[in-house]
């Protein structure tokens, strides 16, 4: 058994989950960032020992953060859904437990999940790419987690793919997540619709990602020609990602994920389009398959893989 949390903008989960990667019990505290860190780092506290009262006996517990981690993985550098910078988790909550606690990048945390139990079982060389509010990565190399020299290995929703409408919550202009996660599709639609063009789009009041999949599935055609454009993007950085670590099988995981084939067969195509050896280096791209819990998951898995970088 092991535990994992999964400290997300909105929810802090915890589950115990054992060794087929089941979470067979789940504890739930909604986070209210604006509370402070002193706040959420009690109910960290309370959440794990409720956990720990049905499992006396772990000896670890992992986190999954929304955030960059410093390269010792025990500072939170930043994280912009958590309102945080430099809080020293990993130490805070070591004193108030007899627990050891690892902390790791969510996305990771659903590389982990996936690598273990999903959609990327075992491969040696894998990535996985969350599609939600922004995008996340998580890059599996000879069987090991890539966390890279500042922990920003796999950041690669900031990838510039060259110059868009609007500018990143990074500060930058061009990144990946402008282009192709669920946030970049309502800020396109919203864009050509101001721009008067004909859609069913026209008559909601307020778009999102679910509504423009499902009318492209329809043949809207906005809808699809913002679904076509998120994909190419998509292919052209998985297209780069291959020519610089050529993974074996990508996994599309978050929110947009839910539209299934119909976004795959469409990234799969763009990939092709990019590909610079499409005769015979042509990586698998399937569908993340852990959803809700993948984060937990991955959180109680992280002392199987090599996540500290000093
Ligand atoms: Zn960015």
């Amino acid at each position: 058994m092991g535990i994992g949390i999964d400290l997300g903008g909105t929810a802090i989960k915890g589950g115990l989950v054992n060794t087929q990667g089941q979470v067979l019990e789940e504890r739930t505290k909604l986070t209210e960032s604006h509370r402070g860190y002193q706040a959420i780092l009690e109910d960290l506290v309370e959440l794990i020992n409720d956990l720990l009262e049905i499992s006396p006996n772990e000896t670890i517990v992992g986190i999954g953060i929304p955030g960059i981690l410093s390269g010792d993985c025990g500072t939170i550098v930043s994280s912009p859904n958590l309102h945080w910078k430099n809080v020293a988790l990993k130490k805070d909550l070591e004193v108030r437990l007899t627990q050891k606690v690892l902390l790791v990048n969510d996305a990771t945390a659903a590389c982990i999940a996936e690598a273990s139990f999903g959609s990327i079982f075992k491969k040696a060389n894998a990535m996985m790419i969350t599609l939600g509010t922004g995008i996340g990565g998580g890059l599996i190399l000879g069987h090991k987690i890539i966390t890279g020299a500042h922990g920003v290995a796999t950041e690669v929703g900031h990838m510039v793919m060259g110059e868009n409408f609007y500018n990143c919550g990074c500060g930058k202009n061009g990144c990946l997540e402008t282009f192709a996660s669920a946030t970049a599709l309502v800020r396109y639609c919203d864009m050509r619709l101001k721009q008067g063009i004909s859609s069913t789009l026209a008559k909601e009041k307020i778009l999102n990602a679910k509504i423009i999949m499902d009318e492209a599935k329809a043949g809207d055609v906005l809808a699809l020609e913002a679904v076509d454009r998120l994909a190419k993007y998509l292919g052209m950085a998985i297209s780069n990602i291959s020519d610089l670590v050529d993974p074996e099988i990508y996994a599309i995981g978050g929110g947009l994920a839910y539209a299934g084939d119909f976004l795959l067969d469409k990234i799969r195509t763009a990939t092709m389009k990019y590909l610079t050896y499409p005769d015979f280096a042509v990586p698998e791209i399937v569908l993340a398959q852990l959803k809700n819990e993948a984060g937990i998951i991955g959180a109680a898995n992280l002392s199987h893989y090599i996540i500290t970088r000093k």
